[in-house]
């Protein structure tokens, strides 16, 4: 048995929070997927609980109910006890990486830990992506594990420090790269640059910047998570900007919640957003129009987006400057996709039954283009629509409404 610590104080404080009462349980897609107490949050938090309290020994069936868990947090959304299950089973989490460290690590999470905490050969692994993709060389992607790549990468760009402003400067802005976003998604950012400089912004974009460190946290590895920390408070540390923008839910709500274990990022946190909820909150200059398209667009809504940023009603507010959209929002069967920044990749069996069933809400309205503001969600979700051999695109609302603009 372990003995108290301040972190096994902690888990249980963040637990006795918890009723019982059950109203979590309908909200939890890996309960409502297995119908098992220890699937759901109220199980989960009572095997936390337990086990930090030294009244549960760890066992290979208390792990893998832990690891189950997608941090969606939707049970946190539902909860009439505010308890903070984002913060526990971090907590949980990173107890279990000290004292019970597995034997083995997922080979493919290792590599691509290798290349979050390495940026400088991200750039070597996009250009062997954008071979992969030129040349057709499928078995190559395979053997590393990228084949269901869904967005087609664009030629490198480097960015500049500084994007001006386009006709009045109404203020400036960070951008937030995002490591995944940087290595596949340039077009989004691209995107959103061009969208925030003729709304009138001034963009930095920090070159010492690096991964949000979700990818760590979720793992319980905190010190590689603070280490990214500490590396973006810094690189983020430029006066008179009013927002720090990232453009995938999973960073944005990652970032916003560095003042966790952090109190002095509070400052940092307090200016995140997301690039949906910031655009869609700015008034919108004269000189700026959109063309119409007559489209149907379902609007996929992540969990970070929904449950974490509190978010779900932006990319709706913004899209509707389109003019002859027709948008419109899917009646989920489960309340996660099951990409969950690496679920996708360590619990594929749980992920894909998620995936099958999310695509299925959001084709049901009979749309002719899906658009999400995560990048893994994105990925996930489009590999779904080629196992069920659907042609339907997948993009960034960020990206479409930049197509839209009616000015270069
Ligand atoms: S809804 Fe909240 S209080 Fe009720 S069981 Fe779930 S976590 Fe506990
Ligand atoms: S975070 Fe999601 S998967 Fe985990 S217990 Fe809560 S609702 Fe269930």
């Amino acid at each position: 048995m372990k003995q108290a610590t301040s972190q096994t104080q902690t888990i249980q404080q963040l637990a006795s929070q918890c009723v019982r009462c059950g109203l979590c349980l309908p909200a939890c897609p890996t309960y409502v997927k297995s119908q098992h107490e220890a699937e759901s949050a109220r199980g989960r938090i009572a095997l936390a609980a337990g086990l930090a309290s030294g009244k549960l020994s760890f066992t290979d069936p208390l792990a893998t109910h832990l690891e189950n868990c997608l941090s969606c947090r939707s049970c946190e959304a539902v909860c009439p006890s505010n308890v903070e299950y984002g913060k526990l089973i971090d907590q949980t989490r990173h107890f279990i990486a000290q004292h019970y460290p597995p034997a083995t690590k997922n080979r493919f999470i290792q590599g691509l830990e290798y290349f979050i905490l390495h940026p400088r050969y991200l750039i070597w692994l996009r250009r062997l992506l954008r071979f992969y993709q030129l040349s057709g060389l499928r078995w190559l992607a395979k053997t590393i594990g990228l084949d269901k790549l869904s967005p087609s990468l664009t030629k490198i760009q480097h960015w500049r420090d500084f994007y001006p402003p386009i006709g009045v400067e109404r203020g400036r802005v960070a951008l937030f790269l995002g490591c995944i976003n940087d290595l596949i998604d340039q077009t989004t950012l691209a995107a959103s640059i061009k969208l925030l400089t003729h709304f009138g912004y001034g963009v930095h974009v920090p070159k010492q910047q690096g991964c949000c460190g979700a990818l760590f946290l979720h793992q319980g590895n905190t010190a590689d998570h603070h280490k990214l920390m500490m590396q973006n408070l810094q690189a983020f540390n430029i006066p008179n900007i009013q927002a720090i923008i990232s453009i995938a839910s999973g960073c944005s709500a990652t970032l916003g919640e560095y003042h966790f274990t952090q109190p002095q990022a509070a400052d940092f946190t307090a200016k995140v957003q997301d690039i949906s909820q910031f655009l869609s909150q700015c008034e919108i200059p004269s000189t700026c129009t959109f063309k119409p398209l007559a489209k149907r667009i379902v609007i996929h809504s992540p969990c970070t987006m929904r449950n974490v940023r509190k978010q779900s009603g932006s990319v709706m507010q913004l899209l509707k400057q389109i003019p002859e959209v027709t948008l419109l929002e899917p009646v989920y069967k489960v309340n996660c996709c099951g990409a969950a920044g690496s679920y996708f990749l360590t619990k594929p069996k749980m992920a894909n039954q998620l995936g099958k069933d999310t695509l299925i809400s959001l084709l049901q309205p009979k749309p002719d283009l899906i658009v999400t503001t995560n990048i893994g969600c994105q990925l996930h979700l489009h590999k779904h629509t080629l196992m069920a051999k659907h042609t339907i695109n997948i993009v960034h609302p960020i990206t479409l409404l930049a197509a839209q603009l009616d000015k270069n």
